[in-house]
């Protein structure tokens, strides 16, 4: 099936920045756009609420999920399950709405496998040190958590290269303007838009 909509997945050590960009992207009036939100067992931090950031779910209703084959991916990201459920993302391509997910590298290679057409996207920060102290600016997470999400940066940094388009979230600003081209420039490509304007482009080539 060909969509003139994109699907987009963003990823990066947690603490580089996602939901930073993603919500500046949202507040630009890029519309139509929709975030995909997944389903996690971790616990709610403070400011969060359960299903505008993440679906909140026992262990037990995920594993359910997982057997009623509800997902369109799940991976365990540090001693959590996440995952994205099958609804709605490929109605909202079909409607010309861009979908974006945040999700890490194992959920973008189960994506990548079902869905070729899918844009990916790594948000590096500009050192180590940056990210460490951007998790304890964020101020919602332990310090036992910030040394463990820490530990875990490196094993994801590496994947970076399986994505077709990397961000160094160093300025906000200018990272912003770099996420907001990227999705700009592929709505515009001929595939979409052959889609997107086939009854115009039909006209201007007969
Ligand atoms: P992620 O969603 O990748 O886990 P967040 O978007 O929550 O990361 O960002 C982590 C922290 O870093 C937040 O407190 C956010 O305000 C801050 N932050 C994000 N981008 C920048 C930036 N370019 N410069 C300074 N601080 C930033
Ligand atoms: P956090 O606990 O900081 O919200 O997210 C931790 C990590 O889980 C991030 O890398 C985030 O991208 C990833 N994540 C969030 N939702 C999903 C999902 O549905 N599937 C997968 N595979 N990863 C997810």
């Amino acid at each position: 099936m060909n969509y003139f909509a994109n699907l987009f997945i963003i990823s990066s050590p947690s603490g580089a920045g996602k939901s930073t960009l993603l919500n500046k992207l949202f507040s630009a009036n890029l519309h139509p756009m929709k975030f995909s939100i997944s389903h996690t067992t971790r616990d709610m931090r403070p400011g969060e609420i359960d299903g505008v950031h993440y679906h909140f779910v026992t262990k037990e209703k995920f594993r359910e999920m997982i057997d009623g084959k509800c997902f369109f991916e799940w991976a365990q990201v540090f001693d959590n399950y996440y995952g994205t459920s099958r609804v709605n993302i490929e109605e909202y391509l079909k409607n010309g709405t861009d979908v974006f997910l945040d999700i890490d590298w194992q959920g973008a290679r189960q994506i990548r496998k079902q869905f070729p057409a899918v844009r990916t996207i790594f948000i590096l920060p500009p050192s180590l040190d940056v990210l460490r102290n951007r998790l304890v600016k964020r101020g919602q997470d332990s310090d036992q958590v910030i040394n463990s999400r820490m530990d875990k940066a490196k094993n994801e940094i590496i994947h970076y290269d399986e994505y077709d388009y990397t961000i160094i979230n160093d300025d906000l600003e200018t990272a912003f303007e770099q996420l907001k081209n990227i999705v700009l420039a592929e709505r515009q490509k001929t595939a979409n838009q052959m889609v997107k304007n086939a009854e115009l482009l039909k006209n201007l080539t007969k």
